[in-house]
């Protein structure tokens, strides 16, 4: 017997080796072979009498059992042909590695007698509430006394992986969810599509609890997505609650061993429920009955960093293809492209136009300002922080200020990847938000002063000032510098603990915590400067997310965008709650330009040595051959590493004309079939 093996091998086909007898091997089995002088472990993508191969081959040295099976094989090989890369490669991607898992958070057991100083410094700190093993770890001593601690039962290992809890709330559906959820559970295993658009509160995850809750009742599986991790606590304990049984999570950050225990179970069929980010639409879950994607106009959900390149929702319509399942796209502002799929009947549009709790916000555009928070939002704060409100505030970029400029006008950039140093308050340092270069006392490299002065809000400011302004107020920030804290801090603002909330992105949506009164956003046109056509998309979508939030009944919500261009659509639209008006004009435009979702746009990304002579050739030959296209653009390098990128318009079919001509791709050339931010 012959087994094909794809090998994590950027552009390689699979490899023929042949099976000993002895040796069980199946399709979708991670193996062990030789290659050259080294052995690599790659997946049997396929079993053969013949070989392809017409010299001797060697043998498959081990296996591993089986990580996926066929359809998820299958999957994984479209993606990987969409993106040009190699199935070998897609696969060690997107398939995690067998490995046991590590205790990550542990919790107190029986007090023990004796301790040993290394056992008493862990034990204690265990006492004032640290949980996380690594932290433990880190103690003098504290990997050998947690290892002691553990065996001997005085710690044990907190299984869960999130420290949220909820209750099981008695609710009876409105009407417009019971037709949502019967639409949905109407779908399921019929391969149906729907768009289901309601704002913050309206109760769409209550749907998605439901249909998966039907799913799991006729003995399939449901898959629940949410765009970031930070969501991923509360929607998790929701659908405990609601399916009688913890999901399994599944999420990059996930450690390697816990992430492995969901992808076997779900193979094994053992877990039939999961929640997760992106990459958990490969979970191998058994007969999928219902996928949904919380704020499915995300862009987190498109894997944008490496190939394989690929947009959840896309691969959610291609499972549901294969088979059978039901998928449900939530949002309170859907994507443009979704919103069009909808009108031309792709998808079956599913509306909650009506809160089941609270009433709509009250919207305000004030003027920005030279303040951070300006005396409206101060005061609106101060209002609701009497009232006992929680506020949150809505800072998209990171860091405290978010750049620096030279005396002499230049801006301070890092020298590897060009683009502005973002000053953080954590590190007293300006740091590379690419590839993380960081510099205390910056000096300019035109003038060689060091005499800057910096600009911007980042959360870090917004956090500062909001202490500055509300002494004696408990303040916290959630963004990508403090997620490890993420499970706490959401804990605390769930608990009334914490009463300002300093928020990037996704904070503002998706999460349900009644307390908040108040959103603040604090430089609504910042987001409206990025270079690329879907900047207001993304706009509106942050504005419309953020402005829905609902409040308490006895106490209305309130949102203040800080804005000096309220009439601008997308922020006008957001703040008069006009959807319909926003996706009118954002087609109009998209249609005149010939942009998505009118036209398909390819992304060539070619990098290293002379980038842009080697995109320039490119693009000559493609528009020879009778593409349309657009460039090539210098990139911004990453990491010193020159960059160009050409984009190709076509209709549908161009990915696979663009594949006939490009059979295979040379090592300094990507292709993402579906780019999402192009600037
Ligand atoms: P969305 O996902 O649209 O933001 P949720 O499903 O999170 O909305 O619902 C918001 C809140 O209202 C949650 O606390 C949820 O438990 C509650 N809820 C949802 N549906 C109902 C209902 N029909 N009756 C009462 N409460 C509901
Ligand atoms: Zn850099």
């Amino acid at each position: 017997m012959i087994a094909r093996v794809a090998l994590p091998l950027p552009r390689a086909a699979p490899f023929d080796y042949e099976v000993p007898p002895h040796l069980p091997v199946e399709v979708g089995h991670r193996v062990r072979v030789p290659f050259g002088p080294r052995r690599l472990w790659g997946i049997v993508v396929e079993l053969r009498e013949e070989p392809t191969f017409p010299g001797p081959l060697l043998p498959v040295e081990a296996t591993a059992g089986p990580v996926l099976s066929p359809p998820g094989l299958e999957l994984v090989s479209a993606v990987a042909r969409r993106s040009f890369v190699g199935v070998g490669l897609a696969l060690a991607r997107l398939v995690p590695a067998p490995t046991g898992s590590r205790v990550r958070e542990v919790e107190p057991g029986p007090k023990p007698s004796t301790l040993t100083p290394a056992q008493a410094r862990v034990w204690a700190a265990v006492q004032t509430g640290t949980t996380d093993a690594r932290e433990l770890r880190r103690l003098p001593g504290g990997a050998r006394a947690l290892r002691e601690l553990l065996r001997g039962g005085s710690l044990r290992p907190r299984s869960l992986p999130f420290a949220y809890r909820e209750e099981r709330k008695g609710i009876a559906l409105t009407p417009h969810q019971e037709r949502a959820v019967e639409r949905v559970v109407a779908g399921i295993g019929r391969e149906k599509k729907y768009l289901l658009v309601g704002p913050p509160g309206s109760g769409k995850t209550e749907v998605y609890l439901r249909a998966a809750a039907a799913a799991l009742e006729r003995g399939g599986s449901a898959l629940l997505l949410a765009p970031e991790v930070s969501l991923l606590p509360q929607l998790w304990a929701r659908a405990g609650a609601a399916l009688g049984a913890p999901p399994a999570p599944y999420f990059g950050e996930l450690p390697g061993g816990e992430r492995w225990r969901t992808w076997a179970d779900a193979l094994a069929g053992t877990a039939r429920a999961a929640v997760g980010t992106r990459s958990a639409i490969f979970l191998p879950l058994q007969n999928l009955g219902l996928i949904a994607l919380d704020e499915e106009g995300e862009p987190a959900y498109k894997q944008e960093e490496m190939a394989p390149y690929y947009h959840a929702r896309a691969v959610a319509e291609a499972r549901a293809a294969r088979e059978g399942a039901a998928v449900v796209l939530g949002a309170a502002a859907p994507s443009v492209e979704s919103y069009f799929r909808a009108e031309r009947g792709e998808l079956e549009l599913l509306a909650l136009p009506e809160r089941v709790v609270g009433s709509p916000p009250r919207v305000e555009a004030v003027p920005r300002g030279d303040e951070v928070i300006g005396p409206a939002l101060r005061e609106a704060m101060d209002r609701h922080l009497r009232a006992g409100g929680q506020v949150l505030l809505f800072v998209h970029r990171l860091g405290f200020y978010t750049g620096a400029v030279c005396r002499c006008r230049a801006v301070l950039r890092c020298p590897r990847c060009e683009i502005p140093l973002v000053f953080h308050l954590a590190d007293r340092a300006f740091r590379c938000h690419a590839c993380g270069h960081s510099v205390r006392d910056p000096q300019c490299p035109r003038c060689g002063e060091a005499r800057f002065h910096p600009f911007g809000v980042g959360t870090e400011r917004a956090e500062h000032e909001a202490r500055r302004l509300f002494p004696g107020t408990t303040v916290a920030r959630l963004d990508a510098d403090t997620a490890r804290d993420r499970d706490r801090i959401l804990s605390a603002l769930a608990r009334g603990e914490i009463q300002v909330l300093v928020g990037a992105q996704m904070v503002g949506k998706g999460l349900d915590f009644p307390g908040i009164t108040l959103v603040g956003v604090v430089d609504a046109d910042g987001l409206l400067a990025a270079p690329d056509f879907r900047a207001a998309e993304r706009a509106y979508q942050l504005l419309a997310g953020a402005a829905g939030r609902a409040g308490r009944g006895d106490q209305p919500g309130e949102v203040i965008v800080q804005t000096d261009q309220p009439d601008v659509y997308p922020i006008r639209c957001a703040l008069q709650g006009d959807d319909r008006g926003f996706y009118a004009e954002e087609l109009r435009y998209r249609e005149a330009l010939r942009y998505p979702p009118f036209m398909r746009l390819v992304r060539l990304l070619a990098s290293g040595r002379d980038a842009e002579g080697k995109a320039e050739k490119l693009a000559k030959t493609l528009a020879g051959q009778g593409f349309e296209v657009l460039g090539p653009v210098r990139l911004f390098p990453r990491r010193g590493v020159p960059r160009a990128q050409l984009l190709v318009r076509g209709d549908e079919g161009v990915v696979e004309a663009l594949a006939a001509v490009l059979p295979s791709l040379p090592p300094w050339l990507a292709v993402d079939p579906d780019p999402g931010w192009l600037g």
